[in-house]
This record gives structure tokens, sequence and C-alpha cells, in this order.
């Protein structure tokens, strides 16, 4: 068994991205930059925000974060939108989710320029991904498809199955196995008999967020186990939706919680906004 280490595939990846990034301004002139709008005073936004921002410092880009009150207008959301799609500076908008609950959330990412959403969740984006012909994809099942290719597991021919269809991870990262020629089951609440699917598995992604949601009976020996989920245990610890202690001996790579798929999300942020304003450089 081996584990599949987020930690140190993503701080390689930054280093590349801190070197892509250098010679980026050097040829170009301006930095990447990264607008994320933050609404309200969710705990768990503030620290994804705080170490979004972070990341984009380290790498050498510009970022800002438009920290807004709870009582934020749609009206006034849709206006800071469409000034930072004009804005040259920025080249990737992102809002982070979830918002509070008067506001249209399905408006505000569709009102992000296709061009700019490098959370990759526009509906344009998510066309692309399904034709196969990707442009941003989202950073989740990026970083997932990422950590796969650096241990050199190939999806190809494999019996894959997602546990879990939201529109951030479990889809596509189904269609991102599919596209990678994988066979692909895709399992959620009304699923008949999830574990004899889970029990077919190659490669078996759980995107649940459920703590000790997959156990060692539902895992055939020999899978590549990826953990998706975030959750808190009795004690409040952080943990996956795996049970890693039983889990992990029988399969040939796991991810785990902390330290998996986690780091890899805000990785593949960045990835995509040096992608974006190389689209845009290409463009001036
Ligand atoms: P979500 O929108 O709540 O989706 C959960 C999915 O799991 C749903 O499709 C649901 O099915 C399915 N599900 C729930 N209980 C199930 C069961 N007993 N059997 C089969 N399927 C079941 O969550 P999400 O946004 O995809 O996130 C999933 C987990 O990943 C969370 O813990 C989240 O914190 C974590 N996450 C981590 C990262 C990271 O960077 N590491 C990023 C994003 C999310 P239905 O559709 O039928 O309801």
């Amino acid at each position: 068994m081996q584990i599949i280490d987020g930690k140190a595939t993503s701080a390689a990846i930054r280093q590349e991205l801190r070197e892509q990034t250098a010679a980026f301004v050097k040829s170009n002139g301006f930095a990447p930059g990264l607008a994320v709008i933050l609404v309200g005073e969710d705990p768990a936004s503030q620290v994804y925000v705080r170490n979004k921002a972070r990341a984009c410092e380290e790498v050498g880009f510009y970022s800002e974060v438009h920290r807004l009150p709870e009582s934020t207008t749609q009206a006034e959301l849709l206006g800071l939108i469409d000034r930072l799609n004009a804005d040259e500076k920025i080249h990737g908008i992102l809002v982070q989710l979830p918002l509070p609950k008067h506001l249209d959330e399905g408006e505000l990412l569709l009102r992000i320029a296709p061009e700019k959403d490098v959370d990759g969740f526009h509906p344009c984006n998510v066309g692309m991904l399904t034709i196969g012909a990707p442009a941003f994809v989202p950073c989740t099942p990026a970083g997932i498809m990422e950590l796969l290719r650096r241990y050199g597991i190939d999806p190809d021919g494999k019996r894959c199955v997602v546990v879990g269809r939201s529109n951030i991870v479990g889809k596509p990262m189904a269609l991102l196995l599919m596209a990678a020629n994988g066979t692909v089951t895709v399992c959620h609440r009304h699923t008949a008999n999830t574990e004899a699917l889970t029990r077919e598995a190659d490669i078996l992604v759980s995107a649940v967020g459920r703590a000790h949601f997959l156990t060692a009976d539902m895992v055939k020996e020999g899978a590549v186990v990826i953990d998706v989920g975030m959750n808190r245990d009795e004690n409040g610890k952080l943990c996956g939706d795996v049970d890693f202690d039983a889990v992990a001996p029988k399969c040939s790579y796991i991810t785990p919680v902390p330290g998996g798929v986690g780091p890899m999300t805000i990785t593949m942020l960045l990835k995509n906004t040096l992608k974006s304003a190389e689209n845009r450089a290409q463009k001036l």
C-alpha cells in the first residue's frame, strides 16, 4: 500500500508554478491576477479565502480579496463581477461558496466571464468539459487527476466508481475519469446497493461528506481509494469519508485526510489562473 502524498505533490507543483510565473511576468510585463469575493462571516470560508490569497502571493500572483457584509445585495455583487470582468489586472474571479441564502448563486456564477471562471463552475466551462474539450476544470477533481497522473495511475480500462454527484466534485470527477477512458459508475443517495458497486472499483472516489462512510467491506483488494471528504469526527478532528485504518491495508494506493486531495485544490486554482493569464497574453 502506498499513500498518495497530496501535500508533497502540491508543494512540488507550486514550485513549478513559481518558476512558470516568474518566466511569464518577465516576458509579458504583468502578473496573473486572482480576485476572490467573500460574502458574510462563515468561518471556514474565511480560512479558505485567506489560504487562497496567501497561495497567490507565494507563487508571485497579484490577488485581491473583496470581503463584503452579509447584507450585500445581488445587484451589488453583479456590479462587482462586471467590474472584475472588465479589469485587465484580473484573470481569475471566484465567488467563495456557500453564499448567504438571499443571494442567487446560479445567476452570479453565470455572470462571471467564462474566460475568467477559474473555478470551472460556469455552464460554458461545464459544457466544454462534458464534450471532452475542457477549458477550466473544477479544481478538486482536476487535483485528483493530477495526483493519479503523478503516481502513474492510469484510469484507462479501469472500473471507476465515484460516490457523490455534486456539481463541484462528483459530476466533473466522473467526466474526467470517463475522458481518461475509465468505465465510470456514479453512486448517490438513491443508488441501490452502493456497497456492491464500490466493491467492483479499481479506482474508488468518495465525495460524500460523512465520516466513516467508506468501510473496509466496501473496498476491493488492491483498489486505489481517493478520499475527498472533509468532515469532523466524534472528537472534532478533521477526517475524510474513508475509515482509513481499516481500508488502507486493502489498497494499492490511498489518499489520507488531511494531506491528500485537500492541498491540491488551491494548487489547481493557481494553475487555472496562470492558464487564464497565458490565454489573455496570447490575445494581446
Ligand atoms: P455535496 O454537495 O453534499 O454532495 C454529496 C454527495 O454525496 C451527494 O451527491 C449525495 O447524494 C451523496 N451521498 C450522500 N450520502 C450518501 C450515501 N449514503 N450513499 C451514496 N451517496 C451519498 O458535497 P460536495 O460538495 O460534493 O463535497 C463532498 C465532500 O467533499 C464534503 O465532505 C466536502 O467538504 C468535501 N470537499 C473537499 C474538497 C477538498 O478540497 N478536499 C473540495 C470540495 C468538497 P445525493 O445527490 O443523492 O444527495
